[in-house]
């Protein structure tokens, strides 16, 4: 009825992936039971990890005035002074980095802190100019992909330019993406480089060697390097690879308590230089007044005595890299070795990302077809936002398909993917 102005037409009218995830809940409603959801990035309940969740939710409710606390107080709009502050000593007391609480912000989830800073950082200036976000590597998280208020999605107008990866064989099936340094041009009209790491969709871990590099770039540049941490050490820990973290002045990383167990709780932590902190607690106020308390609430004592390190270490991790193992041994089991299939190493978040090189059909149809037989996954050509070239083909070859359902559901989903990826490589 009403018109809408650019922001609204930006995020008021749906997105593409939006649509499919609506679609993808519809199609689980309509199946029950029988569909297997092999497409969302829900994390696991993790029995060991539900059950320290719910006890630190009675040592809330039985302290004194700790549930008013939590429920019934606005707090900062950077976060808990006593959350920051625990939050930076085990940054600073654990991996040496020179952080104080002033160097921590809270957020409405990792969601909420790219919506800010990418509109932030780039996007239309004062004087006219424009800027981008680079992303160094896509496939990247699609999360990222409609979060410009004034930005459209098409590469020429989007927020975001991204670079082709190189890739890397890594086994008969096996492959990893690659920063494609020799591609990589910091131009003037680039306002920071974002990478997420583990990556979503791809499970690729981006090495130490990769992310020094872009660092350097960086801060030759003088702009930001964001790292998005949703998954990765020290916590939550689902990486199956030994990385460093790293932080320093110029780099903007992002945490968060979702894939701990916590998504309903909203919780995104940032770790950057105090400038950015205010930023964030600015916008962060304007928008929202406030962050929600109870993930900060929860999580802190296990922060404050370094427990959340030894359980993402000791519960989260293994929990996952099983996953991943077992998923990616019926890989093995349902696919026909002679299929050119390939598998992108895992090295950490909750997917396996699959590459059919020269199959017949498109990735959209293929996620069409598993549809028809109660398979949900995601086609990978939503993942490549921002890309210029959109001829290359292995935009359509790929899709993303996750393995932190229950066995059962994971186990037949693979065995459907490989025989509707053997048909359609038989036609
Ligand atoms: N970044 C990546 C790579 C993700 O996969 C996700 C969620 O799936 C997020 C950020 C945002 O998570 P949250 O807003 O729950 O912290």
């Amino acid at each position: 009825v009403w018109e809408l102005s650019k922001f609204g037409q930006q995020l008021g009218c749906g997105s593409g992936i939006g649509e499919l995830m609506d679609d993808l809940g519809h199609a689980l409603a309509k199946g029950g039971d029988r569909v297997r959801m092999l497409g969302g990035g829900q994390p696991a309940h993790i029995p060991h990890m539900d059950t320290i969740w719910r006890k630190r939710m009675q040592e809330i409710v039985d302290e004194p005035g700790q549930l008013e606390h939590a429920l019934g107080h606005y707090e900062p709009p950077a976060g808990n002074p006593e959350f920051r502050v625990a939050v930076a000593n085990l940054f600073r007391e654990e991996f040496g980095w020179d952080v104080g609480a002033e160097n921590i912000g809270v957020t409405a989830g990792g969601q909420t802190a790219f919506f800010m800073l990418f509109n932030a950082l780039a996007g239309s200036f004062q004087d006219g100019k424009r800027k981008k976000i680079l992303l160094p590597l896509v496939p990247e998280y699609i999360g990222y992909a409609n979060q410009s208020v004034d930005s459209g999605t098409d590469s020429g107008d989007s927020l975001f330019h991204a670079v082709k990866p190189r890739i890397e064989m890594t086994g008969d099936h096996e492959f990893k993406y690659r920063v494609d340094f020799d591609a990589l041009e910091l131009t003037d009209d680039i306002a920071a480089v974002c990478v997420s790491r583990p990556t979503n969709p791809t499970g690729n871990v981006l090495t130490d060697a990769e992310v020094e590099q872009l660092a350097d770039l960086c801060s030759e540049k003088q702009i930001p390097l964001i790292i998005d941490n949703a998954y990765g050490a020290p916590f939550p820990g689902a990486i199956y690879t030994e990385v460093t973290p790293v932080w320093n002045e110029n780099i903007i990383l992002t945490l968060s308590l979702s894939k701990l167990g916590l998504p309903g709780t909203r919780t995104g932590i940032v770790i950057a230089q105090p400038e950015v902190i205010r930023w964030l607690s600015s916008m962060m106020s304007i928008i929202g007044l406030a962050n929600a308390n109870i993930g900060q609430a929860l999580v802190a004592p296990l922060i404050e005595n370094r427990e959340v390190l030894r359980l993402s270490k000791e519960v989260v991790q293994p929990f996952y890299s099983e996953k991943s193992r077992q998923a990616q041994s019926w890989v093995r089991e349902f696919f026909d070795d002679s299929l050119p299939y390939q598998i992108h190493r895992n090295e950490g978040a909750f997917f396996l990302w699959m590459w059919f090189k020269d199959l017949p059909i498109t990735s959209f149809e293929l996620y069409e077809r598993l549809k028809q037989r109660d398979v949900l996954v995601v086609p990978g050509n939503y993942f490549f936002f921002g890309l210029d070239d959109s001829k290359w083909r292995h935009r359509d070859e790929c899709i993303r398909v996750t393995f932190t359902m229950p066995e059962e559901t994971v186990r037949d989903g693979y065995r459907i993917i490989a025989e509707e990826v053997s048909k359609a490589y038989a036609e």
